[in-house]
């Protein structure tokens, strides 16, 4: 009886410090794996301490797999506050310079990287090197070349790299893409996105190239791309796309306002979209098949999520949409597990892919062919 105590403490211990382990990754354990890390909780360090990162730390307070322990911010301030909110030892907080040292700290699992988009690849690679998990806001970087080198170092250090595309979780969403899968809309057909809002403060960093790599199609155009996607369940092959500006001083060389795009898919699967920072109002997604419909919207907000489709309303309960992620995302970095639509950084890359191939066909004018491969 006691070498059997011992033996399962001794495993319960060598597997709860598996993930720290560089080169393993905890996607290629065995099952056996499940059952000794289900009662553990993800220990995530935020990255970024602004908007987002304080809705995202709210919401893991619900979380029963992930917890809040740790903080890296360029602001003493706000690293105080959370402190005191969270309870965070003083041991678990960071800022952008010293951060690399979070590499001795074997109390954080994952830093969740929630600041503005050119920063997701450098401070990437750097807690990939630091041995730790990566969740990285979307989107991933600021172009395919970023995106490749991120997911190369993660996987060079044995450390998983997951972006945060909460939609994938999403019940209603998953409602919908289950019935595509069960073939009730028939033969898909079309999809319309349409994903904008009127951004305010023209001094903020999405509207700086530098720290945006771009405009509304960085920020807000990425969610009718990923969209596209998953909600067809395939993948596009070519696009086309026009640009409109009605305001340059505001949306300076190299922020887009405004971009239409057109994808074709495989089997004659045609997508239309809009990507805007100058229109309210702009949340809505509708897939077309030859037995049916699906429409939402709001489609990507932060819900409730709603919608109908030719077969009636879609109702599932909400539930805070980073909450479920970061459950969900946990089980995926601890336990193994596979989420429905991938959230990994491979996925990341294949929106980049596209978001470059879309500012392609603006310039050139031209269809472009899609290469994902
Ligand atoms: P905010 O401007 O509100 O916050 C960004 C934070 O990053 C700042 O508060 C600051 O935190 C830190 N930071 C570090 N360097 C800089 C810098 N040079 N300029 C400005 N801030 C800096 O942005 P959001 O929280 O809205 O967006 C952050 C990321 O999250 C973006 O990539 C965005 O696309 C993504 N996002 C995702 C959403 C989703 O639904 N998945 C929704 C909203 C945003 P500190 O003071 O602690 O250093």
């Amino acid at each position: 009886m006691k070498s059997r105590r011992n033996f399962l403490q001794k495993l319960t211990l060598s597997a709860v410090s598996l993930p720290l382990i560089p080169g393993l990754k905890s996607s290629s354990f065995p099952g056996w794996q499940k059952s000794v890390f289900q009662d553990r909780m993800l220990r995530v360090a935020i990255m970024g301490l602004g908007s987002y990162g304080t809705r995202v730390a709210e919401a893991m307070q619900d979380s029963k797999k992930a917890k809040l322990v740790g903080v890296i911010s360029g602001t003493p301030s706000k690293i105080s506050a959370w402190q005191e909110k969270y309870n965070i030892p003083s041991k678990n907080c960071y800022n952008y310079e010293n951060f690399d040292a979070i590499k001795d700290n074997p109390d954080i699992d994952a830093v969740y990287i929630i600041t503005p988009n050119a920063l997701h690849h450098p401070q990437t690679l750097r807690v990939a090197a630091a041995r730790k998990h990566v969740i990285c806001e979307k989107p991933m970087a600021l172009n395919a070349e970023q995106g490749r080198e991120m997911v190369e170092a993660c996987k060079n250090a044995g450390v998983q790299l997951l972006v945060g595309y909460r939609m994938h979780f999403e019940a209603n969403t998953l409602e919908v893409i289950r019935m595509r899968e069960a073939g009730e809309f028939g033969e898909i057909k079309f999809f319309q996105g349409l994903s904008g809002f009127k951004i305010g403060d023209p001094s903020q960093w999405r509207l700086n190239k530098e720290l945006a790599g771009g405009g509304a199609m960085m920020d807000i155009g990425i969610y009718s791309i990923n969209g596209a996607r998953y909600m067809i369940g395939k993948e596009p092959i070519w696009v086309t796309a026009q640009e409109t500006k009605t305001d340059p001083v505001k949306f300076k060389e190299g922020v887009d306002e405004t971009i239409l795009f057109q994808f074709g898919f495989p089997e004659g699967i045609v997508a239309s979209c809009l990507s805007t920072y100058s229109m309210g109002n702009l949340d809505r997604f509708f897939l077309n098949g030859t037995q049916g419909f699906a429409e939402m919207q709001p489609s990507t907000g932060y819900g409730p999520i709603k919608g109908k489709t030719h077969k009636g309303p879609l109702d599932n309960p909400h539930i805070t949409h980073q909450t479920v992620q970061m459950d969900r995302m946990a089980e995926i970095i601890l336990e193994g597990e596979t989420a429905k639509v991938p959230v990994d950084g491979e996925e990341g890359l294949k929106d980049l892919i596209i978001i470059d191939t879309i500012y392609k066909a603006v310039a050139s004018g031209r269809k472009e062919p899609i290469q994902l491969g």
